[in-house]
């Protein structure tokens, strides 16, 4: 039986062949070095696992309100005003399975068909087709290391139509880990002052930023900016909380309403014990972010200054999140490369040379193809140093063969 249009016209990841060939790898005890890890490599703080279980322990564990708790609901309206001096009422918070869950949600309430979205490339696997199942059209915008991956006032003025109903802003970016100055977004909010186009603010990475650089979005520019913002957020990398799946926004009331409605019709609530312990994540002690972020920084430099020494990849040193976005297109002109790729199946560059890598090397990264960049390749820094220090000999070695 034919299935619908709707999940047909969905490509599977392509980072799923290179996790999945990895695995496969240390199953048979071939010793893999991983950089594929899309979240922090620490242990949920203590004080947040604990809440659960006192969570589990009071009885917390029915239906709550489908869009959240409002215990939850006003941790996340303190939190906004502690991090971002933004005051949103209960009204303008929904709280959902997850970030991931959000952005879904937010398409399904947001779109008609052939509604457009703006979504800057290099971007996060998921966005365009979580537009696409909500029957809306991605309209990519490309960058490059060269502009740090930033996309222009000019880009976004040119990209829009009168279809066009939001656009992403994802600052620090996955997978790039480039974020946007202050000044930065304020321009990019210019071209859509006065338009029925939403700014749809993925914060996810908003604590993990280095080098003392501040965190700003478009909701902090004016409480107009504010109502055209829809800023999603969650304790996933904060917290180091992947696996507990809680995810918020923050909006105009009536988008956030019809969210809570749409969740009371699909999912029902985000899990109610996972909620009590966001509550603890984002009320309670919050020094686990200094020292992650402290090691994470020092993995940056670490990985930073290693992949730059190899010839034929130049990285830039990212200003947030845990991934870096090296460039290998200099290995394609290597003679050992040409004739390796002419032997090899695959559609694109980045797929090609990242299967090899892992073949050869045993390392496995994720194809920048998979993120709308074939130039590139992601590593995650979310490792220990001695496996950053070994995968990137590893690859240097690789590299060095392919001249
Ligand atoms: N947004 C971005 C840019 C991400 O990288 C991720 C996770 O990888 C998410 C949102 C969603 O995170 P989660 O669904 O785990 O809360």
């Amino acid at each position: 039986m034919k299935l619908s249009d709707r999940i047909l016209q969905i490509q599977p990841s392509p980072t799923l062949y290179i996790t999945a060939l990895a695995k496969e790898m240390k199953s048979q005890g071939i010793d893999v070095v991983s950089f594929g890890a899309g979240e922090p490599d620490f242990d949920t703080p203590q004080n947040i696992k604990d809440a659960a279980v006192d969570a589990i322990a009071a009885g917390m564990t029915k239906y709550t309100p489908a869009g959240g708790i409002n215990e939850l609901k006003q941790a996340i309206a303190d939190k906004f005003v502690r991090d971002n001096s933004l005051a949103y009422g209960l009204n303008e918070i929904v709280v959902n399975c997850g970030g991931k869950h959000s952005f879904y949600n937010l398409m399904q309430v947001l779109l008609d068909p052939e509604d457009e979205v703006v979504i800057p490339a290099p971007y996060w696997v998921s966005y365009p087709p979580m537009v696409q199942l909500a029957g809306g059209k991605p309209v990519i915008l490309d960058t490059n290391d060269m502009s740090d991956f930033k996309i222009t006032p000019q880009q976004l003025t040119d990209s829009i139509t009168p279809k066009t109903k939001g656009v992403v802003i994802n600052s620090p970016s996955n997978p790039t880990g480039s974020s946007y100055t202050e000044q930065e977004i304020r321009d990019l909010a210019a071209v859509v002052e006065g338009k029925d186009i939403f700014i749809i603010s993925d914060d996810i990475y908003e604590s993990i930023i280095y080098n003392g650089k501040k965190f700003f979005n478009s909701a902090m520019i004016s409480e107009d900016f504010k109502h055209k913002t829809i800023i999603l957020n969650g304790v996933s990398k904060t917290y180091s909380m992947t696996g507990w799946r809680i995810g918020y926004m923050a909006g105009d009331a009536d988008v956030m309403k019809k969210v809570g409605i749409l969740q009371s019709q699909s999912t029902s609530n985000p899990c109610s014990i996972a909620q009590w312990a966001a509550v603890e994540a984002i009320n309670g002690d919050q020094s686990f972010i200094a020292k992650m972020v402290e090691t994470f920084a020092r993995r940056r430099d670490l990985i930073v200054d290693k992949l730059n020494a190899i010839d034929g990849i130049t990285v830039n040193r990212p200003d947030g999140a845990f991934y870096v976005f090296p460039n290998i297109s200099g290995i394609r002109g290597f003679d050992g490369w040409k004739k390796i790729e002419s032997g090899l199946d695959g559609d694109s560059f980045s797929s090609k040379f990242t299967e090899q890598l892992l073949k050869d090397a045993n390392v496995a990264a994720v194809p920048g193809i998979a993120f709308g960049a074939d130039d590139y390749m992601r590593l995650s820094f979310a490792t220990s140093d001695e496996l950053i220090q070994k995968g990137v000999d590893r690859i240097a070695q690789f590299v060095a063969t392919l001249r």
